[in-house]
């Protein structure tokens, strides 16, 4: 019997200042265990400075009036495209590692700090499959985007991922810019601008949010890494008293689930990268049901065929 194709929808490469190096060659031994066949891969969120490890590209702090200030490590005077560098450079290491085919640069962008133009031209540049947005990185979330940047990104059409996150009581800065990011905020975003958005983490089990994701067309969520999210139930908007996939499976129709790593933070419980995320997501889903996670809906929901018809012609 011919293998299913595999797609995983979200990874991460490059070493974060918080988190650990992900790199390309232990990625690459996760794809051939797990068998996938193509993979999104975008820069980490906290990428240090190669050349200085202890630094990260692009900073935030938020004062006691709940204000975001901007700044940056690598003395760059205007805060302008922070994640310009590090887009070359990941993309860079992930080009060396290509097939093109297989592997799928993913640029990170600032939906403040970036100016329309730079926006624009990760098209021509990169010709991505989709952009990211991690907004507790960035330091800000879906209501603070401006119209010039809703007015880019609805030109360029490409569905936007976006980390989701949650927390009950926010009183540190970390938490109130998680509070921010929260998936039901995402989600009427990207309904309200008409624009393809990718929920990231199961949208934290925020049992309104895939609500509107069963109604609207343009909303997909992604499920990884789900031995963590299982793990961190106080990071869930509804803490249901069941298992993270049973939820999935019985909150969202199956067109809308999206499988992918999240690595490096999949991780298991002696934090170690975990190689399970397939076989898991087998217990839940079978036959076609399985087929549509882990290829149809990302060929469909990112045009990937066309894609191919287009590079071809
Ligand atoms: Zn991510």
């Amino acid at each position: 019997m011919k293998k299913e194709l595999i797609i995983d929808c979200h990874s991460h490469i490059g070493k974060d200042y918080y988190w650990r190096d992900a790199n390309i060659d232990e990625y690459k031994q996760l794809m051939e265990s797990q068998g996938i066949d193509i993979a999104f891969l975008m820069p980490v969120p906290g990428q240090v400075i190669p050349a200085s490890p202890d630094k990260r590209y692009f900073i935030w702090q938020m004062d006691e009036n709940m204000n975001i200030h901007f700044n940056s490590e690598d003395g760059l005077k205007e805060m302008k495209n922070p994640y310009a560098k590090v887009n070359e450079y990941i993309a860079k290491v992930i080009s060396s590692n290509n097939g093109k085919e297989k592997l799928k640069f993913i640029p990170l962008i600032h939906p403040i700090l970036d100016t329309p133009e730079y926006i624009v031209s990760l098209k021509d540049h990169y010709n991505p499959v989709a952009l990211k947005i991690h907004g507790v990185a960035c330091g800000i979330g879906p209501k603070d985007i401006g119209k010039d940047i809703i007015k880019v990104l609805r030109q360029l059409d490409l569905p936007i991922i976006v980390h989701t996150d949650y927390c009950e009581n926010p009183r540190t800065p970390i938490e109130h810019i998680r509070r921010k990011n929260n998936p039901y905020d995402w989600a009427m975003f990207f309904i309200e601008n008409d624009l393809k958005g990718y929920l990231t983490h199961g949208c934290r089990n925020d049992l309104k949010t895939f609500k509107l994701v069963y109604k609207y067309d343009n909303l997909v969520v992604g499920i990884g890494p789900d031995l963590k999210i299982s793990n961190e139930r106080q990071r869930w908007v509804d803490k249901i008293d069941m298992e993270y996939l049973d939820i999935i499976r019985n909150e969202l129709p199956i067109d809308k689930i999206m499988f992918d790593i999240d690595y490096s933070w999949n991780i298991d419980y002696n934090n170690n990268i975990d190689y399970g995320a397939v076989e898991r997501l087998s217990k839940y889903f079978q036959g076609e049901e399985k087929r549509r996670i882990l290829s149809k809906n990302p060929e469909r929901f990112f045009g990937l065929k066309e894609r191919k018809y287009n590079e071809k012609n």
